[in-house]
């Protein structure tokens, strides 16, 4: 499955906010080997749609889909010339699918930050800077071998060559991959380099308690959020600190104490939210059975490819998708009048799933 790793310097409050994550997993009596991989925070994925499902077609129970956080061990400068941990580092960001990128933006005297300051535009640019230099490394080995297939019309090493020309400048000016554009084929072979500047980002700055019922008014927030609009990138502003304390809270009091702060939902869910649709995830449900139950699928992907994450028994005998979307089982409010509106689709082979569908598949045993 598709993880999110969390990545920042020394002091930012990243093992808070995993500690964060992982007590709120920890509550999910559901997942009890949550805890086997210490680097990895297993946590629900919030969703609103599953009560009111549940509430049309009454079930023994609500499952929600789950998201995987990595811990990544903290970074050290020099990264990128292979130094110790260093090497590690690296190594770990590239086996995540999507970078959260965490940022110090509280000012606390009793914590040193490693520039002693509070300045997270400083912080963003010391960890870029790292992945730019090891990108750089791997393009400039690949480079010339490339570059002498492609003397032979070589068509596939033509067409890398097009791409390395395009991606070895931007980085040798510091920018990230993400922020080139691609055509289709390109894409497809920026993919295959395996290039950590390309991993979307999403920027987290650690912001004081204070300011988390109006991040936009926070001037580190502002830098943080500016600095990721000018990249196409999203940023959040969260506390670490009290995130761990409200997960450990019960629902009830998960309510209270954000209503007292002056929000709606919690940082981590917010976190959560922004993670999944960095990485392109989306939302299923099955419903009807024992269970009302979400599912996480990428978004692209046909019905058949979607049951094969139900049972691989599903994808091998499909044979269609009965479907109702969450909107029109909301606003229809139970199956017999969405099936009386014509609102209960059939689908083929083909369809490509959308976020929120209800799906009952048919499939051959
Ligand atoms: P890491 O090295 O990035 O994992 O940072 P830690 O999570 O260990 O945090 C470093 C220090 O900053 C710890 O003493 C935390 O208690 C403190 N800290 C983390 N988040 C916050 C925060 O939001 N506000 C304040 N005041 N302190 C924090």
């Amino acid at each position: 499955s598709l993880t999110a790793g969390i990545v920042g310097l020394p002091n930012v409050g990243k093992s808070t906010l995993f500690n964060a994550i992982t007590k709120a997993g920890a509550e999910m009596a559901n997942y009890p080997f949550a805890t086997i991989d210490p680097n990895v925070g297993m946590v629900e994925v919030p969703d609103k749609r599953l009560a009111r499902i549940d509430e049309l077609i009454p079930a023994k129970k609500i499952i929600h889909t789950t998201f995987e956080f990595t811990d990544i061990a903290g970074i050290v400068k020099g990264a990128s010339k292979g130094e110790g941990l260093g090497n590690k580092f690296l190594e770990n960001i590239r086996q995540v699918d999507a970078i959260i990128h965490v940022v110090r933006a509280f000012a606390d005297d009793e914590i040193t930050s490693v520039t002693g300051t509070v300045d997270p535009l400083d912080d963003i640019e010391t960890i870029n800077l790292e992945l730019v230099l090891a990108d750089l490394d791997s393009i400039n080995k690949r480079y010339e071998r490339v570059k002498k297939v492609a003397r032979t019309r070589d068509k596939e090493a033509v067409a890398e060559l097009e791409v390395l020309d395009k991606i070895k400048p931007a980085l040798e000016d510091g920018q990230p991959v993400r922020s080139l554009e691609f055509d289709e084929d390109q894409a497809k072979i920026v993919k295959g380099l395996f290039l950590l500047t390309a991993k979307p980002v999403l920027y987290v700055a650690n912001i004081a308690e204070e300011s988390m019922a109006d991040p936009d008014s926070d001037q580190y927030y502002q830098v943080v959020r500016d600095y990721a609009q000018k990249e196409g990138a999203q940023a959040l502003g969260i506390s670490a600190k009290t995130e761990e304390e409200i997960a450990e809270l019960d629902d009830d009091d998960k309510k209270d104490f954000l209503a007292a702060e002056g929000v709606s939902e919690s940082g981590l869910d917010r976190l959560i939210q922004a993670s999944y649709s960095l990485l392109g995830l989306a939302t299923f449900f099955t419903a009807g059975g024992k269970e009302t139950r979400a599912w996480t699928f990428k978004r692209g992907m046909k019905a058949p490819q979607v049951a094969g994450i139900i049972h691989s028994d599903f994808e091998r005998g499909f044979i269609r998708a009965e479907t109702v979307s969450f909107a029109d089982l909301d606003h229809y409010g139970s199956m017999q009048a969405v099936r009386e509106a014509g609102r209960l689709r059939s689908e083929g082979k083909e369809y490509v799933v959308q976020d929120g569908d209800i799906i009952e598949f048919r499939f051959n045993v």
